[in-house]
């Protein structure tokens, strides 16, 4: 039987959308037939996301919305459920870096800042996605990474941030699996994006040193991550649950 992945007419809300995973994510779902609400917090970006979703003949909605804010996830939950119709699936994939940082020379601002960004804004997300879905079920899928499974030098709060995503989705998916609603998360390794660039630096000696943490020996493609939540948020990925998809060119797998 030839696998395929049919996402026609279904919606699909997208946080981080403006770049990177994000919008890879957001081409491979319209690709696939669905219509795709955009959001971030930069208004350019995700115009172009949107042109690259209506280029495969599908709706785009464009929202400005900050993950750290519930009011505007709310926002944004609703006025895409308005304009394209019910959520279906979720991708909760906005997120910041940490440079690396020695734990005890890490701010305290700093340490709110990624907590703020990235574990309460998947959980703000994940609320008012589950209330927009309700009885009616759906697939969210939690973007966490490599250091959401092994500790990182230099990236404590990082990594506390993208380990509490994967209890948060792994106790979610116990709340709601029942309801029809299943939850995942993704732990992607160094992938090609605006955001490796900014953290090995963008030079040859910078990429030398984040690709010589991958036994594969090269960063992963934002495609091959997009690949992973589209199989989560199918019929085929349906049973499932709670998983922490580890996707990472062997990353944390062990010692080389
Ligand atoms: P990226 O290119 O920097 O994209 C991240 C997007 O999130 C940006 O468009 C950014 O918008 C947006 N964002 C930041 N703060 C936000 C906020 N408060 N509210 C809403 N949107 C916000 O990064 P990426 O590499 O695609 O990363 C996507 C996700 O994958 C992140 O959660 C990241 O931690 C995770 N990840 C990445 C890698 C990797 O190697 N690239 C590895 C493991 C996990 P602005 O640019 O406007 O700030």
């Amino acid at each position: 039987m030839p696998i395929t992945f049919d996402f026609t007419d279904k919606v699909v809300f997208i946080t981080g959308a403006g770049s990177g995973i994000g919008r890879a994510t957001a081409e491979a779902f319209a690709a696939a037939g669905a219509d795709v609400a955009v959001t971030d917090t930069t208004d350019e970006p995700l115009r172009e996301t949107a042109r690259l979703v209506e280029a495969y003949g599908r709706r785009a909605f464009v929202a400005l919305c900050d993950v750290t804010d519930g009011r505007s996830i709310e926002d944004a939950v609703t006025a895409a459920g308005d304009t394209l119709g019910p959520i279906d699936i979720a991708v909760n994939n906005a997120g910041i870096e940490q440079p690396p940082t020695p734990l005890a020379e890490t701010s305290e601002d700093e340490f709110d800042r990624l907590m703020a960004v990235d574990l309460r804004g998947v959980f703000l997300s994940m609320k008012y996605e589950v209330l927009a879905m309700g009885e009616r079920g759906g697939s969210i899928v939690n973007i966490s990474s490599g250091a959401g499974v092994v500790g990182i030098k230099g990236q404590a709060a990082y990594a506390a941030a993208k380990h509490g995503i994967l209890g948060m989705a792994k106790s979610a998916a116990l709340d709601y699996a029942a309801q029809g609603i299943q939850i995942n998360a993704i732990c992607p390794g160094i992938i090609e994006t605006p955001m490796m660039d900014r953290f090995s630096g963008g030079t040859p000696e910078g990429r030398a040193r984040v690709i010589a943490q991958e036994p594969i020996g090269r960063m992963g493609t934002t495609e091959e991550i997009a690949s992973a939540v589209l199989w989560l948020s199918s019929d085929l990925g349906g049973f499932a649950v709670g998983h922490a998809l580890v996707v990472d060119g062997g990353q944390t797998i062990g010692i080389s």
